[in-house]
């Protein structure tokens, strides 16, 4: 399996929860984290369970969400 890691931009993110949803790994939750706009955001609960498949960054209505995946060798 392909690791994967994500950067979250904080300040876009409105903690609407689609990404903890859209995520077959369960990676995402809820981190109690309060942003500037005063929304809950979400972090990597478990990130050693992603796999960089970068559902939870197509699902994302803010753009909040970028992925980035270990390259497997040939
Ligand atoms: S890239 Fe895939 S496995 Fe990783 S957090 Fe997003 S949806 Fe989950
Ligand atoms: S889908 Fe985007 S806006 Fe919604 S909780 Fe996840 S990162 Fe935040």
């Amino acid at each position: 399996m392909p690791k994967g890691m994500l950067i979250i931009d904080k300040e876009r993110c409105k903690g609407c929860g689609l990404c903890i949803v859209a995520c077959p790994h369960q990676v995402l939750a809820f981190s109690g984290e309060l942003n500037r706009s005063g929304y809950n955001v979400v972090h990597m609960e478990r990130p050693e369970a992603c796999v960089g498949c970068g559902f939870c960054a197509l699902t994302c209505p803010d753009v909040a969400i970028e992925v980035y995946r270990e390259r497997v060798p040939a």
